[in-house]
């Protein structure tokens, strides 16, 4: 089976100490009020009234297997890597548009106002290219994280997705299902909190450009320059970032 790099969580370890949160910005240079990953929590209240613990969710982009970002994107920046897959965005291609942040159910996208892309988790590739794991995953005291190849029992996450296959839960929007590969094990805790992807009206026409026939035949050149034109007007009119799904990190 393919390779797929995700993370298997235990909610119930988690104990909000953000460890993960901050060693993702710091390891990512996240800039600004931009976050890479998050903490979600239910009512604090209710949880009180009902005497019930408080379950924390960590999480970060889902590396979906059908992911509405990469969809959404007109140039082809945003694409799911064959190798790993893991969803990337190649910033050469990147005009900063917007329209991958809207299509995220989960807000997991932002603009980076520094690059004037758009920008997310990669599950540290800059770590992992040096045999490191994702700045969260060593930075969390509980081990609440654990990441690997989904698909390789022989590794930690693997293991854990073949031993709890059928009692994993994915946490979704019923009406935009991205296939996620963040799974969560015991109580999930909040699983109503992501949205229904917004898809770009000129969807079909700008996926059709980024579909790889036919950037044969526009070629990758041609790309690079709508994508160079694309970047210019964006620089021009730079206007503000599309709004986000707010929280602490961007979500709550
Ligand atoms: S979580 Fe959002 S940004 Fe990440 S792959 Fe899925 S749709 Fe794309
Ligand atoms: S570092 Fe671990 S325990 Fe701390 S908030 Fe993140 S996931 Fe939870």
């Amino acid at each position: 089976m393919a390779k797929q790099l995700g993370m298997v969580i235990d909610a119930g370890l988690c104990i909000d100490c953000k460890g993960c949160m901050a060693a993702c910005k710091v390891a990512n240079e996240v800039p600004g009020d931009n976050w890479r990953n998050w903490i979600k929590s239910g009512d604090m209240d209710l949880r009180a009234q009902k005497r019930g613990r408080m379950v924390f969710q960590p999480g970060n982009c889902m590396q979906c297997d059908k992911p509405t970002c990469v969809s959404a994107c007109p140039t082809g920046a945003t694409y799911k890597s064959k190798s790993d897959g893991v969803v990337v965005i190649d910033r050469g291609l990147c005009i900063g548009c917007g329209q991958c942040i809207k299509a995220c159910p989960y807000g997991a996208r932002y603009r980076n106002d520094k690059l004037k892309v758009a920008d997310k988790c990669d599950f540290c590739a800059s770590r992992r290219a040096v045999g490191l794991e994702p700045a969260c995953v060593s930075t969390c005291p509980t081990k609440a994280r654990v990441f690997g190849d989904l698909n390789d029992p022989a590794n930690p996450a693997g293991k854990l997705m073949a031993a709890n296959k059928a009692k994993a839960t994915q946490v979704v929007n019923a009406q935009s299902n991205t296939d996620p590969n963040l799974y969560y094990l015991g109580e999930a805790g909040l699983k109503s909190w992501p949205v229904k992807a917004q898809m770009p009206g000129a969807f079909e026409f700008w996926k059709n450009l980024a579909d790889p026939a036919v950037k044969v035949v526009v070629g990758l050149s041609g790309l690079g320059v709508l994508a160079m034109l694309g970047k210019q007007l964006m620089l021009k009119n730079d206007a503000p970032p599309p709004e986000e799904h707010g929280e602490e990190g961007g979500h709550e």
